[in-house]
């Protein structure tokens, strides 16, 4: 049985359940799946152990991060619904840390999977690409049959597994993972958030840097890779792992309540337009009229004579 270094057991599953050889395709991939389940890497295996479950992976991760063999990487796995595929892949079986909602896995278990994929690659040399398609080297169960395998959390993550995994072929050494958020975040529209990232789409895995680091949850699209839009489309689509502070829509920032109306006198906070635009930055601190509000646009200037029209938690009533 040909097996990763970093498989401290192997729990071999039971013969009716894989196909002995790989027919001359080449290892070129590496297929995630969640288990659907808290589950050790011993517990899956018994699963795969039982004959004619006509399921198995060359590997789970238990939700400490503890890794075991299934299946020789010699032999192909019935992972994904797809022969073709799990001719090419080695197949992954990841243990969850939460049932249901987004799946979430533990950093141990995510340790572990970086691990893991880094030495799968290099042992068979190929790098992770992820497009979202059974194209890239990085595949998932969902891309060949209706599944929420590997379910939200490590879907969002897989364009950070393909970069991080990368990386570390590249000779840099491994990003500290980021300790999951103390409680789940429940995001809803109205938090105000900082980021220090902005992708032009929900589903882009372009991370761009934003105009601004400060912005208004206004849309969610639950399960998406970029759930949550920002401003209305005025920043752009961010997702958990960019979003480095948050301020909840109870405890709003000191100016909004504040209503602003035409009359009114304001000093500007930003310089940012209503549509995103930057502006001189000398503005920020200026004095302005407010000629007319619709909604969150609230247009200033000088007496009559239009300065911007900006958004109103742009400016401070004064
Ligand atoms: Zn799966």
């Amino acid at each position: 049985m040909t097996k990763s270094d970093l498989a401290s057991i192997v729990v071999e599953a039971d013969s009716s359940n894989y196909t002995k050889g790989r027919k001359g395709y080449k290892i070129c991939k590496l297929t995630v799946h969640h288990m659907a389940g808290i589950l050790t890497a011993e517990q899956c295996g018994k699963i795969f152990q039982s004959s004619n479950r006509q399921a198995s992976s060359n590997y789970g991760i238990g939700n400490d991060g503890k890794i075991a063999c299934y299946v020789g990487e010699e032999d192909r796995a019935w992972a994904s619904s797809s022969a073709t595929n799990d001719y090419q892949a080695i197949t992954v079986e990841v243990s969850n840390n939460e049932i249901g909602g987004d799946w979430k896995v533990s950093d141990a278990a995510w340790n572990a999977l970086v691990n893991l994929a880094v030495d799968v690659c290099k042992r068979y040399n190929f790098r992770l690409t992820y497009d979202g398609t059974p194209n890239g080297s990085l595949t998932t169960h969902n891309m060949f049959i209706q599944t929420t395998c590997p379910g939200a959390y490590l879907k969002n993550k897989l364009p950070e597994l393909a970069e991080t995994v990368n990386a570390i072929l590249d000779g840099s050494k491994p990003k500290p993972v980021v300790p999951t958020a103390p409680a789940k975040t429940n995001r809803k529209v109205g938090d105000v958030v900082t980021i220090n990232g902005i992708y032009t789409a929900s589903n882009s895995t372009n991370k761009l840097n934003p105009a601004r680091t400060t912005g208004t949850i206004t849309r969610i699209i639950e399960g998406a890779l970029n759930p949550y839009l920002l401003d209305n489309g005025n920043l752009g689509w961010v997702n958990d792992s960019v979003i480095i502070n948050t301020t909840t829509s109870t405890q709003k920032p000191e100016n909004s309540n504040v209503e602003i109306k035409s009359g009114d006198k304001v000093r500007v906070l930003k310089n940012i337009d209503y549509n995103g635009t930057k502006l001189i930055s000398s503005i920020v601190g200026g004095i302005y009229d407010v000629i007319e509000v619709a909604g969150d646009r609230v247009v200033i200037g000088k007496g009559k004579n239009v300065t911007a029209a900006m958004n109103k938690s742009s400016l401070q009533k004064i």
